[in-house]
């Protein structure tokens, strides 16, 4: 456990939380600020500050955990669909250092979220990247 990670005491059970799912390496809670009703959150029972320092086997098996409690959700909730997002870093709006995935349910004219403004680069851009990370 991380010194004074909110997230690794959620986890570890020390701190109460709307438990939805648990098994030996994850604990999956509902979100306190939820974009909808439902939004929740995967976290790793182990700490990982982001994907990048997160354990192969915990990154193999947390779309498992997701896979399963969608399965849930669309049963129970009556949701339209889902998105599933997963911030790294501040850039990327991560608020909270300790690894986890949102599982937002989506439902009918509930508003925008999650999206971007597609741009438009040359076939040149698109190839020096593609050069770039093959
Ligand atoms: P991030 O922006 O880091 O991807 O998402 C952090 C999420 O954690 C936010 O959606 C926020 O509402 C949620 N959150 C922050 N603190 C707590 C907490 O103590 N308990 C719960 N259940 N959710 C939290
Ligand atoms: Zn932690």
């Amino acid at each position: 456990m991380a010194d004074n990670c909110i997230f690794c005491k959620i986890a570890a059970g020390e701190i109460p939380s709307r438990t939805i799912y648990e098994d030996e390496a994850f604990r999956v809670i509902l979100d306190l600020g939820p974009a909808t009703r439902g939004h929740a959150l995967i976290l790793p029972k182990k700490h990982a500050a982001n994907l990048f320092e997160l354990p192969e086997e915990d990154a193999k098996n947390v779309l498992l955990v997701a896979k399963k409690v969608a399965a849930n959700m669309k049963e129970k909730l009556g949701m339209d669909g889902l998105n599933l997002v997963q911030n790294n870093g501040e850039v990327a709006g991560q608020t909270v250092m300790h690894f986890h995935m949102h599982l937002i349910p989506r439902y009918q004219k509930d508003g925008e979220m999650v999206l971007w403004t597609p741009t438009e680069p040359s076939a040149e851009e698109l190839d020096a990247v593609k050069e770039q990370l093959s």
